[in-house]
């Protein structure tokens, strides 16, 4: 870390955990920087009040993907009694204009001879001397540089980068995602994660159903997730269940009821999952109205196959709203890849379940093909 001489640092700011209380505060900023450190290994960091200053290796675009920062500013860093120098210094290496308009806006931290305007005029005026065909402008200037003075350390930086909001990935604890490589779920992982929580995908390939293409699928998906939760622990379950119960349901006119007996047969699975693993919930990424098994009487009768929170952060997001997060997450073109169909999905699937009706279903099939639910 830079001490009384020039240097470059980056300013990482957060938002929400501002907010919270001391003890709170204190255990969000900890995992913030044990979550910086993870992607960025060869970075120093340093917490100063509703600031994180990092240096050595800094890469952006990983700095873009932690949870928790709200933007990140590069900058340029040095003691009061230098501030002048290195400003013109600054200048003269970050802009090329030898005509521009220019504004300088000051923030001050800590007990000074100066206000902030005193400090801003003569900063302006010595910028004024050294570049003859600059201009002052304050609302609009081509170039607006910050400068941040906290007691005797000044920095200075021009460029906010943003970052992608939210909570620190961990501090909500974990969920299982019920993850199927389509757009939706990769989509509803994301933004549990960042709401906090660490995420365990669960692909459950319905052998023969499903084929390689859909493990492919899933696994491209997980490449992008990885770039947010690097560690994610995932789990691929074989399970014949759904080929069984398309098998005996095959001339039956129970067989519409093939997608429900399905999804509440991963949302079993899921469980088993989850409380293996301690995590506290299971995520779907059902979204209102959606093909198959997304009416509210259907979601009903899927939320009753498990006694386990079901968390389904799409419900009322629309599909192109959800394709848009999708491309911006990156989730978007791994999930678009071409994946098999699932070869048990009726022509007419049911839309209206009656519960006790599936659960008696349940009950049957499971004699019939010796199925513990
Ligand atoms: P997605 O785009 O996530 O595939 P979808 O709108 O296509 O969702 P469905 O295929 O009905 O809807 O699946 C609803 C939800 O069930 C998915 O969002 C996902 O959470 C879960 N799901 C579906 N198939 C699988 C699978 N093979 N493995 C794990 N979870 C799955
Ligand atoms: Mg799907």
């Amino acid at each position: 870390m830079t001490d009384g001489t020039i240097g470059k640092i980056w300013l990482v700011r957060y938002g929400e955990i501002a907010l919270k209380s001391p003890p709170v505060r204190k255990t969000w900023e900890a995992k913030l920087i044990s979550n910086i450190q993870m992607v960025l290994p060869r970075s120093d960091s340093r917490r100063e009040h509703g600031r994180i200053w990092l240096s050595g290796e800094v890469d952006p675009a990983m700095l873009a993907r932690v949870f928790g920062i709200v933007s990140f500013s590069p900058c340029w860093t040095c003691d009061l009694k230098e501030l002048k120098d290195t400003l013109l210094q600054y200048i003269a290496e970050s802009f090329s204009a030898k005509k521009a308009t220019f504004g300088l806006r000051i923030r001050r931290i800590g007990h000074h001879q100066f206000t902030s305007q005193e400090c801003a005029t003569q900063l302006g005026s010595a910028v004024l001397q050294c570049y003859p065909d600059f201009s002052v402008n304050l609302t609009n200037p081509d170039i607006l540089i910050m400068i941040e003075i906290r007691e005797n350390r000044c920095y200075l930086f021009y460029q906010i980068f943003p970052g992608v909001g939210g909570i620190p990935l961990g501090v909500e604890g974990a969920l299982v995602v019920l993850l199927s490589g389509g757009i939706d779920s990769a989509v509803a992982a994301w933004l549990m994660m960042k709401r906090g929580c660490r995420i365990i995908p669960v692909f459950i390939d319905m052998t023969p159903l499903l084929g390689e293409s859909a493990r492919d699928r899933i696994h491209a998906v997980l490449d992008v997730l990885r770039r947010y939760q690097p560690d994610i622990d995932f789990h691929i379950i074989e399970d014949r269940y759904v080929a069984q119960i398309q098998e005996t349901l095959r001339t039956s006119h129970d067989k519409k009821y093939v997608c429900l007996l399905c999804k509440r047969r991963m949302y079993r699975l899921a469980e088993k999952v989850a409380r293996n693993l301690g995590a506290k919930g299971i995520v779907t990424g059902e979204s209102m109205g959606q093909v198959a098994s997304q009416t509210l009487d259907n979601l009903a009768v899927l939320h009753e196959a498990t006694t386990m929170p079901v968390y389904r952060p799409l419900i009322g997001l629309d599909k192109t709203e959800i394709i848009d997060l999708a491309r911006r997450i990156g989730t978007y073109e791994p999930s678009i890849l071409s994946s098999n169909c699932c070869g048990a999905v009726p022509q007419k699937p049911a839309t209206k379940a009656d519960p006790g009706k599936i659960r008696k279903l349940e009950d049957r099939l499971a004699s019939v093909i010796g199925y513990d639910m």
